[in-house]
């Protein structure tokens, strides 16, 4: 038995992992390959033995015939993925990248993480782009998640901590208003925090251009257009200051800036504000109303308010509205992010960033600079200048950047304006991708490495609260896979780089402490024991008997001054206004079922992958003579996508929505960039629906029966995928699926039903 935590969102929820009995069908009884790994429930205090779906089902990658478990080199002459040995994989690797370097400079390389890598892997995948491969040209994922709220916290506060407190705070507040949030779709076990609020009278308040799940447990429910949550917020403080429920004294004492936001606020009275956001000034009024009789008032953001243009304004103005209350730093209120990603908090503190080292330090602070490089063992001078964020840095591909490494992400799938993003990998020289199965991304790679996955492994995460924990290993991986750090230590010798990199996580984690202590995310005093003996640690721990810091801001933030800053914001919309062409506003989100680009979880056979579809209202789809479950066409003026209609009364009629787990919703967001975080704003576009007749011809050639445009993954090389998966296990293509020149395409539902199987066979106990 071994306790652990889920493989997916940042919650992280604590479970345990139980290498179970034989399986008697398989004919291997008593064999160790044939074993089951079956997920137990835990008592950890974030999730409290509860799981959802995803969670219950997490081992089903374990085993499945889909597991890369040998790299794979694209064959010059055919253009075809071929086998290969490690050595050979990574010999050619840094042979090319060195190659390149020579011939265009350091920055010809680049390097995309993601928000799932634990904090080790994070760390020296940022020490592997400074030190072996000096390249300023390092971002991840995370920048698409939470960093506009990053951005508006480290601005009104001082620090990015996603929520400043422990989760099971919201219980105790009196008013909780959660603006473009969808717990209880995203991470449901913390939606028993709202029950539990409601029973002792609390009052949950939703904010969402659709009815969500998390609707139907709140007691108000505001749905306003896409883009607008700035407007609300405005109109909110300006209720506030005039009924006299600014906190006054609060305000003195622990802030500054409030005068020109009460300017800003005082322009935003409710008929205005009703005419921007679709919200009726009656509502309006009844939840400032609210909010000015509340003791307690706490106001979580997540991506629905984030992922804009617009996305730091927008959280700056509701970090307004909890300021003007009084509310961060007291006890059971204040402000919190919802993180997404598993460690899209650790991700973003030890260096994957462009513009941060190790310990949430900024790259341009000479003192920062000359800390983490005593740690590196490297002159300061030799790390490189801020790089590029990840939006722009795959727009540099092909161009600025000639070769990419990616390690944790299906860009793929999950880069606004996906169509163009696609072509930019497909003008790279090189290509590589880790990862543990043949994804939308690594199915374009020159070079394709086998990694381990969630179980097979140790590391660090950082959960929504701060929480640092530990995912432990319960299982030994596959034959022929390695970990990302064996990867990162194989290619920097390989570089003929003299600098450490651990391949043990906890050595790793240990020179992490060092290059993160004085740092804002200061882990020095965290260890793996202390994790495992006190259910985690919240950062800041400055040293091993510091109890760590749940809760933050009671008596200063973490400014020069310990004041909190009011920032003045304008509501300015969405970079693209619907128009005649395009005249419904398109937002994208998640499913209960899925997780991220669905690299994993389309693989999983117990969750239900039922594809992308088009939500909308019934008086939009009696308008175009939509028919629920029938297909519809979606076009922007980046791409189009076919898809089912799903027909509700639940979102509002100028407005549609698509899941985008799949290959296709990316395909039509818009890649405007927020000045601040460089967050693309995948929460709204404009786009025209309507039926699917022979007439509308998908703008970039993708329906969701159709698959990937650019270089997927041929016949040939899911072959190989196959033989290395399993020996006894052939892929064969369905005819149904194929067409000349191809094989089945990723994510259409005949290489699903072919392709998702067990995940009951190789469990070995570590
Ligand atoms: S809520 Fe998140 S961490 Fe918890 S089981 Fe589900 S996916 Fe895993």
């Amino acid at each position: 038995m071994t306790d652990t935590h889920c493989p997916y969102c940042s919650l992280q929820c604590g479970m345990t992992l139980r290498v179970g009995s034989s399986l008697a069908s398989s004919g291997q009884a008593g064999s160790s390959r044939s074993r089951r790994l079956e997920v137990r429930e835990r008592d950890f205090p974030v999730n409290e033995g509860a799981l959802c779906r995803k969670g219950w089902t997490a081992t089903g990658l374990r085993g499945h015939r889909e597991r890369l478990t040998t790299p794979l080199l694209r064959d010059r002459a055919t253009g075809e993925l071929r086998a290969a040995s490690w050595d050979e994989a990574l010999d050619v690797v840094a042979t090319r990248l060195r190659t390149l370097q020579e011939a265009h400079g350091p920055d010809t390389v680049a390097v995309f993480g993601g928000g799932g890598l634990t904090n080790e892997k994070a760390y020296l995948l940022g020490k592997l782009a400074r030190v072996a491969l000096r390249t300023s040209r390092i971002d991840y994922n995370g920048r698409w998640c939470m960093s506009s709220a990053a951005s508006a916290a480290n601005q009104a506060l001082g620090i990015d901590r996603g929520l400043p407190f422990p989760l099971a705070d919201i219980e105790r507040t009196d008013v909780l208003v959660l603006v473009g949030s969808n717990l209880a779709e995203t991470m449901p076990p913390a939606a028993r925090h709202l029950d539990r609020l409601r029973e002792r009278g609390g009052h949950v308040v939703v904010i969402d251009p659709r009815r969500t799940a998390t609707a139907a447990r709140a007691d108000t429910v505001l749905q306003p257009v896409p883009g607008t949550d700035l407007a609300l917020a405005l109109g909110v403080l300006h209720l506030l200051d005039a009924a006299g429920a600014v906190d006054e004294e609060y305000v003195a004492s622990r802030t500054t800036g409030f005068a020109a936001v009460r300017r800003t606020a005082a322009a935003w009275w409710p008929e205005r504000v009703e005419r921007v956001t679709g919200v009726s000034a009656g509502e309006l009024r009844a939840l400032a109303g609210l909010l000015a009789g509340a003791g307690t008032v706490t106001v979580l953001t997540a991506r629905g308010a984030e992922q804009h243009s617009q996305g730091t304004a927008t959280v700056l103005g509701w970090l307004n509205v909890a300021l003007a209350l009084g509310m961060p730093g007291k006890a059971h209120a204040g402000y919190g992010c919802l993180t997404g990603q598993g460690n899209g908090q650790g991700g973003r503190e030890h260096g994957q960033k462009s513009d941060q080292l190790p310990g949430y330090r900024m790259i341009d602070d000479p003192a920062a600079r000359e800390h983490v490089a005593r740690v590196w063992g490297v002159d300061p001078e030799s790390i490189p200048g801020k790089g590029l964020s990840a939006y722009e840095l795959l727009e540099s591909l092909g161009t600025g950047s000639r070769a990419l490494l990616v390690f944790g992400s299906n860009i793929v799938v999950s880069a606004p304006n996906a169509t163009r993003v696609t072509e930019r990998l497909a003008a790279l020289d090189l290509l590589v991708v880790a990862d543990i199965v043949l994804s939308e991304t690594a199915a374009m790679a020159d070079v394709v490495l086998p990694v381990t996955q969630w179980a097979e492994e140790s590391g660090t995460m950082t959960n929504l609260e701060g929480r640092v924990i530990l995912r432990e290993r319960a299982v030994t991986p596959p034959d022929g896979v390695r970990s990302d750090l064996d990867v990162y230590a194989g290619l920097a010798s390989r570089l003929g780089s003299t600098a450490a990199f651990p391949t043990d996580p906890e050595e790793a984690f240990a020179e992490l402490r060092l290059a993160s202590a004085g740092g804002r995310a200061d882990y020095a005093g965290i260890t793996y024991d202390r994790i495992r003996a006190e259910d985690g640690v919240f950062w800041p721990c400055p040293a091993e008997d510091h109890p760590g810091t749940p809760r933050m801001f009671a008596d200063s933030f973490a400014t020069p001054d310990g004041r909190a800053r009011f920032v003045d914001v304008e509501h300015a919309g969405a970079a693209e206004q619907p128009d005649a062409d395009y005249p419904v506003h398109l937002t994208t989100g998640r499913v209960l079922a899925q997780y991220q680009s669905g690299a994993q979880t389309r693989r999983v056979r117990d969750l239900p992958d039922d594809g992308p579809f088009v939500e909308l209202h019934p008086m939009l789809a009696a308008r175009i003579g939509a028919r629920d479950g029938e297909p519809v066409m979606v076009t922007t003026r980046r791409g189009s996508l076919r898809a089912p209609a799903r027909i509700v009364d639940t979102i509002r009629p100028d407005t549609i929505f698509v899941p985008f787990h799949w290959v296709g919703a990316n395909r039509l967001t818009n890649d405007a960039l927020d000045p601040s975080s460089r967050m693309p704003e995948f929460k709204v576009c404009a786009a025209e629906v309507g039926l699917d007749t022979p007439s509308l011809v998908p703008r970039d050639g993708y329906s969701t029966n159709e698959g990937l445009v650019g270089r997927v993954a041929s016949a040939s090389e899911r072959a190989v995928v196959g033989r290395v998966a399993s020996a006894s296990e052939r892929i064969e293509i369905p005819a149904a699926h194929q067409r000349p020149g191809s094989g089945p395409t990723l994510g259409s539902p005949g290489f699903e039903a072919r392709f998702s199987h067990t995940s009951t066979t190789g469990e070995t106990p570590a």
